[in-house]
């Protein structure tokens, strides 16, 4: 498979704080990849540099699909076909959940007319399992469906590459399989899938592989079940036990 996302050396730092320091790790297109790691470990400060928002690596290089991107705006950034979500919830609360959907297909440049654009948002809604009542507004609906929102609005930007900030957690383990269920759904569109998750039965059940980040570095990266038994990864992040239990599942 080819490179679709190669990032090399990328590092942001806050002050004195090395928050990405050093990564280098690549996806193929197509690829479902893993990313785990404590809190504050830099895994969503990747996702802000790798896109733009809101800021941009202070070192390295971010190719994607074999250009560099790691100085372009964010919205070029989006343009070339990645997109993401974030840890919260970012929709318009008071908006339906048609209108948010609406917003996010205007940011699409392909001259849709209003009636297409609609059957579009329902089509997405659909997709990704908010089916009822597209009048409410966003800030009426479950938890679960405004996640499942935030995914419809980032595929409405027809991604190559989605970025997932944590879209399983708070969630119930009926809807974690339903997240799950999405996750293989979307990726079996062709759209590869960067997933950053602390439920790692679930990472470990999507990803071809899985990185482990530590103070803002690669601990660990590979084959899941290699990763969650690597003593570093066990010592670090999962625990003692957790790591044998984890690839023995
Ligand atoms: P994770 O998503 O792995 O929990 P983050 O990437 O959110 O971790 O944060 C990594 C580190 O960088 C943390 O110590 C966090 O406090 C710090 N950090 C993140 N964003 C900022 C920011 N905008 N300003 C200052 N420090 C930040
Ligand atoms: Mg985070």
């Amino acid at each position: 498979m080819t490179d679709l996302l190669v990032l090399d050396d990328v590092g942001k730092s806050f002050g004195a704080l090395r928050a990405v320091d050093g990564v280098s790790f690549s996806v193929a297109a197509g690829e479902v990849l893993g990313i785990a790691g404590p809190n504050g470990s830099g895994k969503s400060t990747l996702f802000n540099i790798i896109t733009g928002i809101p800021f941009r690596p202070d070192r390295g290089a971010i190719t994607f699909a074999g250009e560099r991107i790691e100085r372009l705006a964010p919205h070029l950034i989006a343009r070339r076909g990645i997109a993401r979500t974030f840890q919260t919830e970012t929709d318009f609360e008071t908006l339906s959940v048609e209108d948010n959907m609406l917003t996010a297909l205007a940011q699409r440049r392909d001259g849709l007319g209003h009636g297409e654009r609609v059957r579009e948002a329902r089509r997405l809604l659909e997709f990704v399992g908010v089916a009822a009542s597209p009048d409410r507004t966003a800030g009426e609906i479950s938890v679960f469906d405004r996640k499942k929102l935030m995914i419809a609005t980032a595929l409405a930007l027809r991604p190559k590459l989605l970025l997932l900030d944590e879209p399983a957690s708070g969630l119930s383990q009926p809807e974690v399989e339903g997240t799950i269920a999405l996750i293989r759904a979307i990726n079996a569109t062709g759209v590869a899938i960067v997933l950053i998750e602390h439920v790692i039965s679930l990472l470990m059940s999507v990803s071809a592989r899985l990185v482990v980040l530590n103070f803002g570095s690669v601990l660990a990266s590979g084959d899941p079940v290699d990763v969650v038994r690597d003593p570093r990864v066990v010592e670090a992040y999962l625990g003692a036990g957790a790591g044998r239990d984890l690839a023995a599942a």
